[in-house]
C-alpha cells in the first residue's frame, strides 16, 4: 500500500517536472525566435518571465506585456501555434522596452510597435504553416 503511494506520488512528481520542463523549452524556444527574428540584441538581457492567464482569453486577451516589467503574459486556451506565436509577439515587446531602456532618445510609437511585433509574430506563423493572428483591432485601437 505504502509504495503504491509513494510510486503513485513519484509519476506526479515526474508529470510535473515534465511539465515545467516543456513550459521552459517553450519558453526558450520562443525567446530564441523574438531574439532572432526583431531587429533588437538580446545580448546581455535574461528572458522574461512568463506568466499564463487563465482568464485573459475571456475578455479577448491574447497576451499582453506589463510595461516596465520583465513579465510577458500568455492566455491559455490558444491554439499551441497561434500560442507560441503570441508568446514571440509579447517577448518582442519586453524587447522594445528593454531597447528603450538602453537608448531612452529614441521612442517607438505604439503603431510601430505593435506592427513590429506582429512583423515577427507572422514570420513564426509563416513558417509553422499557420495563418496570421488576427490583429484583433489592436493596431485600430491605437489609430494606426
Ligand atoms: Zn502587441
Amino acid at each position: 500500500m505504502r509504495k503504491a503511494i509513494l510510486a503513485g506520488l513519484f509519476a506526479l512528481f515526474i508529470s510535473v517536472a515534465s511539465l515545467a520542463f516543456a513550459g521552459t523549452r517553450f519558453e526558450a524556444a520562443a525567446w530564441q525566435e523574438a531574439c532572432e527574428k526583431s531587429r533588437y540584441s538580446c545580448e546581455g538581457l535574461s528572458r522574461p518571465v512568463v506568466e499564463y492567464d487563465e482568464t485573459g482569453l475571456e475578455g479577448g486577451l491574447w497576451g499582453y506585456y506589463m510595461l516596465g516589467t520583465r513579465v510577458v503574459f500568455l492566455s491559455t486556451g490558444l491554439k499551441p501555434g497561434q500560442e507560441y506565436a503570441v508568446l514571440v509577439h509579447e517577448m518582442v515587446h519586453y524587447l522594445q522596452y528593454s531597447d528603450y531602456k538602453r537608448h531612452p532618445n529614441v521612442v517607438l510609437d505604439r503603431c510601430t510597435a505593435e506592427r513590429e511585433a506582429f512583423e515577427v509574430s507572422d514570420q513564426v506563423l509563416k513558417r509553422l504553416g499557420l495563418p496570421e493572428l488576427a490583429r484583433n483591432g489592436d493596431l485600430d485601437n491605437y489609430g494606426c
